[in-house]
């Protein structure tokens, strides 16, 4: 059965899309630790992020410091963090989440978002994609 990240990537499941290539996908998390927290995913659906060839590992680097700029260009912060965990869906993803303190860091602090919210967060970003 196809991941919930690979419906989201064909369109099945709504997003609020940040960026996408021939291979990759970035979109905002629907539960964030920051407002801006953001996922990239790599359209090969791969369980763990050390299993990718290197080439994918490789773009999947390269987008996510595309996208992770335009999020600190975008969203007050102190710097972008970057996690990768994978516990919850086991297709690659990326975290790439707007810090303020460490708090922002831990998975367990989240922050509520209306669609209208997300949108608005979304727009930002990628006014800011280079
Ligand atoms: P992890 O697998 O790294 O532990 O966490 C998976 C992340 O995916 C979580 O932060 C969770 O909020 C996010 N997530 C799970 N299902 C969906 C979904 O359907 N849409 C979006 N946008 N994010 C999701």
């Amino acid at each position: 059965m196809a991941s919930i990240f690979t419906r989201i990537i064909q369109g099945e499941i709504p997003s609020f899309k940040i960026a996408e290539d021939e291979n990759f996908y970035a979109f905002l998390d629907i539960n964030p630790n920051a407002p801006g927290h953001t996922l990239c995913v790599p359209k090969k659906e791969v369980d763990k992020i050390l299993d990718l060839d290197q080439d994918t590992y490789a773009g999947l680097m390269a987008f996510a410091r595309k996208v992770g700029l335009a999020l600190e260009a975008a969203i007050a912060c102190e710097r972008v963090g970057i996690s990768v965990i994978g516990l919850e869906v086991p297709h690659v993803h990326i975290h790439l989440i707007p810090l303020r303190s460490m708090a922002d860091a831990t998975f367990s602090s989240k922050v509520a978002l209306s669609p209208a919210e997300f949108e608005e967060i979304a727009q930002k970003i990628r006014a800011k994609l280079r």
